[in-house]
């Protein structure tokens, strides 16, 4: 399951930025999904609750955020944001272009809560 394996990817980064505090809570854990990186939210979300329960990091939640598609047309070098997957330049029409955002998943922040 694609889901799951990237739930463990989350958790293994936020346990890796909180290491050197111990003691704080982890309560919110934000990312950042691209439309293309053919994530269900719903299946990560339920992965990652499944992953942490029983665990250190089982408070924490997820917020999932849908990052839109954006393509770099090749022909006037300009940027558009993809509307109905249609890989076309809104500048000119070309219909040759770069993916250049909307593959991504990661990890935008993490919310701590100390106990100090
Ligand atoms: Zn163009």
């Amino acid at each position: 399951m694609h889901e799951l394996s990237l739930a463990q990817r989350i958790t293994e980064i936020v346990r890796e930025s909180v290491k050197d505090e111990p003691l704080s809570t982890v309560r919110t854990i934000s990312i950042a999904v691209g439309e293309l990186a053919n994530v269900n939210a719903e299946s990560l979300m339920f992965a990652f609750e499944a992953l942490v329960d029983g665990t250190d990091l089982q408070d924490a939640s997820l917020n999932i955020t849908s990052v839109p598609v954006e393509i770099l047309c090749l022909s006037c070098d300009k940027l558009s944001t993809l509307n109905d997957f249609i890989f076309q330049c809104v500048h000119c029409g070309s219909t040759s272009t770069d993916v250049c955002r909307g593959r991504e998943l990661d990890v935008t922040s993490i919310e701590v809560d100390d106990h100090t």
